[in-house]
């Protein structure tokens, strides 16, 4: 921009201003339209590497590098044409060239101003060494920096990837373990399994180990009583030969028959439970009137009674079907009601009950007899179990053992009450099942 300086300055005022201009930090050189240089002062002179003398009256151009030192007078002449500035007023960076011919970087600005009719140009040059230099080192460290961030995040990416890898990597070894732990599991259980079943086979055949031997003693004990006495009576019948010996003979032949129904219910009870236990015995279900069928086995039971003892019989279904099989439900009531004369003194009464309560059949057989000790209650379905209170009354053992399986085979269950000396009563419950 155009500065108009007053040129009536006082010397003192003249003085201070070549003072400032001449200890002014940033160089100053003043020129002529042309480019004369007109004015240096020591700063530039400084900067430049010359001599004030060397500079002052020769062209500017001296101080600036290819091509503007060529341009230089161009410019000058096309801004006093266009007054258009390009540097003028403006300010900017350009480069210096020292008397050595090196260059270097500076800021230039420039003011026209007016000296009365005349005009010069003042350029006011500040040094940018140290800055460019302060910038360059940014800048190398800026680079620097740059290429040390990409190559850390270069080693992250690959330290990530790689973390990854390994995550990934534990994770299917964590897989794989489970995996073995589940297989061992399986291994584990399949083997506890396999020594559970082993172990019960052991236990059954330890079990049918023992049920053979006592089935020998039982046997050998059960059949040899009725064979002796089978024997003798046939010895006694051959021997009684007249007539009037007919009532003894009589006697000896319902003993002989006596002792062989009692083998034959052995050899059934046996027979029952090997059947049982082989697991072939399947019901052959049959729709029945159910109160002809018990009272033809109670009736037919009548005859085992002991002397005095009465049967009585009380039931509530009349006309009513079931579908059982006869040869599961026989058995049942002629086991207990057995039992219930068996253990039952003479003159006692036994009672039969059989009722039919929604879709049930409740059997009750009650005796007055003598009862189950307490202790050996909780033992009386094991086979050939016997309490300790029968004394010589005959008996295997079997007979509730195999109730119970028929019981159970029909759906149903058993339990009993008893008092030692008093009486037990047996209590069956059977689902009823709908012919189909
Ligand atoms: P089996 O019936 O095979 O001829 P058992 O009568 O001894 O022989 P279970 O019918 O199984 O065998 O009965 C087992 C034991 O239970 C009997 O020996 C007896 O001690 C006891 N017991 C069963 N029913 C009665 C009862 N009504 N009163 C007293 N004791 C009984
Ligand atoms: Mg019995």
């Amino acid at each position: 921009m155009k500065n108009k300086i007053k040129t009536n300055l006082t010397s003192d005022a003249a003085l201070r201003l070549k003072a400032v201009i001449d200890t002014a930090i940033d160089g100053i050189v003043t020129i002529d339209e042309k480019g004369i240089v007109e004015t240096i002062n020591p700063a530039a002179a400084k900067l430049f590497g010359f001599a004030e003398k060397e500079v002052v009256g020769k062209s500017v151009n001296m101080l600036m590098p290819a091509p503007h030192s060529h341009k230089h007078d161009g410019y000058i002449k096309r801004y006093i044409e266009t007054k258009k500035p390009h540097i003028i007023g403006i300010g900017r960076e350009v480069e210096g060239k020292r008397k050595d011919g090196t260059l270097f970087p500076l800021r230039l600005a420039v003011s026209e101003v007016f000296l009365g009719e005349k005009r010069i140009f003042t350029g006011i040059i500040h040094d940018l060494t140290d800055v460019k230099k302060a910038e360059e080192k940014i800048l190398k460290l800026n680079l620097a920096l740059e290429a040390q961030n990409e190559e850390l995040e270069l080693k992250v990416s690959e330290r990530t990837d790689k973390l990854v890898e390994v995550v990934n990597q534990l994770l299917k070894t964590n897989k794989q373990l489970e995996k073995e732990v589940d297989e061992r599991k399986t291994a584990e259980h399949a083997l506890r399994k396999s020594e559970k079943e082993l172990k019960e086979l052991l236990e059954k055949e330890k079990e049918l180990n023992e049920l053979k031997s006592r089935f020998v003693s039982m046997a050998s004990h059960e059949f040899r009583t009725p064979l002796s006495t089978i024997l003798s009576s046939i010895e006694l019948v051959e021997a009684y030969q007249k007539t009037e010996q007919q009532p003894k003979r009589q006697k000896h032949v319902a003993r002989i028959k006596n002792a062989v129904n009692n083998l034959t219910s052995v050899l059934n009870d046996f027979l029952s439970l090997s059947r049982l236990e082989e697991g072939f015995v399947k019901p052959q279900q049959e729709a029945f009137l159910f109160k002809p069928f018990c009272e033809d086995v109670v009736d037919e039971f009548r005859e085992q009674l002991k002397p005095g003892q009465v049967l009585e019989y009380e039931g509530n279904g009349d006309g009513r079907k079931v579908f059982f099989d006869k040869n599961f439900l026989r058995p049942v009531f002629f086991n207990l009601l057995s039992n219930a004369t068996k253990y039952t003194p003479p003159g006692k009464r036994i009672h039969c009950r059989v009722r039919f309560e929604e879709d049930l059949l409740k059997i009750t057989i009650k005796d007055e007899g003598i009862g189950i000790p307490k202790a050996d209650q909780k033992h009386l379905f094991t086979r050939f179990f016997r309490a300790h209170n029968v004394e010589n009354i005959k008996g295997t053992g079997l007979g509730l053992h195999i109730v119970r399986r028929y019981v159970e085979l029909m759906g149903g269950h058993i339990r009993f009450e008893s008092e030692e000396g008093k009486g037990t009563s047996f209590f069956v419950e059977i689902p009823l099942k709908n012919e189909n």
